[in-house]
């Protein structure tokens, strides 16, 4: 008799989409239970990024052939422990793009236009004394987008249709956009008075929004994060935020979320958002269905669908 493969869940994973479907074929170990199970027995693991899949975990499941995360962004998985080990490390490219853009331009506007403080003004009464005061447009802007792949792609798109400007900062110039590359961020920074982050998250990116990028973006500037929390140093944007050395900030991640400094919610120019840019019905779906096809493209011998670029596939 042959055992069922198992499949590592180290967290909820979109229950109705993938449990339902890999339940038939494998046998579903929430991380909780790993202490009851064969750990040779788990060649697989589905991950949601609340747990951290590093190199220990790995080290731990000696069958173990593919991680397939549930997310575009990936910083929770160790890929590189992944490659050397011959593990497959996949993620949900291009299902979420555009409605991680729609939420991003919607924040923006939010910030800019100030609608959340314009609610609570009708909510509170305010209105029947007066009207509520100008603010800041999104007219006459340049917006700078760190990060021009997939879903900065779709964001600049946006911004085309509303005409505004739009440039970007990445390591590399894209070959398939005509909008100016910056080589440098401060300096693209000092040009523009929006910045949107939508880079990976991860060492490498830590911390690239920092007190000198706030300060060359100056007292127009609106900051707009969507990638992660840890692109941006919350410290020092908190202290931009007090000072008025940045006008206001859109903010849908945070470095330690769930936790956000309470500092923020005492902030009348920030619109604070609980890392909703993919969160619909419709692209968790999508995602949930790409984690699975992985998962069973790998288990048909035809190999993962959505490699990261750590664990190449077909392998060089
Ligand atoms: P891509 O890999 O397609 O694009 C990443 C872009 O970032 C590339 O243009 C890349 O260019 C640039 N980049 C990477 N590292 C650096 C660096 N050190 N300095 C400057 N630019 C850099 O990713 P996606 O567009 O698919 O997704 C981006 C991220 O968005 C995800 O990794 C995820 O963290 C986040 N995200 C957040 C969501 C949310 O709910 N808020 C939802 C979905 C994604 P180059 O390599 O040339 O530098």
């Amino acid at each position: 008799e042959t055992v069922r493969p198992a499949v590592l869940l180290t967290g909820p994973v979109m229950e109705d989409v993938v449990e339902r479907q890999l339940a038939s074929r494998f046998t579903l170990v929430p991380i909780e239970r790993l202490a009851d199970v064969n750990p040779s027995t788990v060649q697989a693991i589905a991950t949601r990024g609340k747990v951290r899949v590093d190199a220990a975990l790995m080290e731990s499941l000696p069958n173990l052939q593919i991680v397939s995360n549930f997310g575009v962004g990936y910083d929770t998985v160790d890929a590189a422990a992944a490659g050397q080990r011959g593990v497959v490390v996949t993620n949900t490219p291009d299902v979420l793009n555009e409605e991680v853009a729609d939420l991003t331009l919607g924040l923006l506007l939010a910030t800019v236009r100030q609608i959340p403080q314009a609610d609570q003004f009708v909510r509170s009464g305010a209105w029947l004394k007066g009207a509520y005061p100008l603010g800041p447009t999104l007219r006459d802007r340049t917006v700078g987008i760190l990060g021009m792949g997939r879903i900065g792609k779709a964001i600049a798109r946006r911004l085309e249709a509303f005409s505004v400007p739009v440039v970007y900062h990445t390591r590399r110039p894209q070959p398939d956009v005509a909008y100016r590359h910056y080589p440098s961020l401060v300096e693209m920074a000092r040009d523009v008075d929006v910045l949107v982050v939508i880079v990976p998250g991860g060492p490498a990116t830590r911390h690239l929004v920092n007190a000198d990028v706030l300060a060359a973006l100056g007292p127009n500037g609106i900051l707009v994060n969507v990638a992660r929390g840890t692109v941006v140093d919350e410290d020092a944007l908190l202290a931009a935020l007090e000072a008025r050395t940045i006008l206001a900030a859109g903010l849908d991640v945070f470095e330690e979320e769930p936790n956000v400094p309470p500092a923020f919610f005492g902030l009348d120019n920030v619109v604070l958002l609980p890392h909703v840019g993919s969160a619909t019905h419709y692209t968790r779906a999508a995602m949930g269905q790409l984690v699975v096809d992985n998962i069973l493209s790998w288990f048909d011998g035809k190999g993962p669908l959505t490699p990261v670029v750590e664990t190449p596939w077909p392998r060089p």
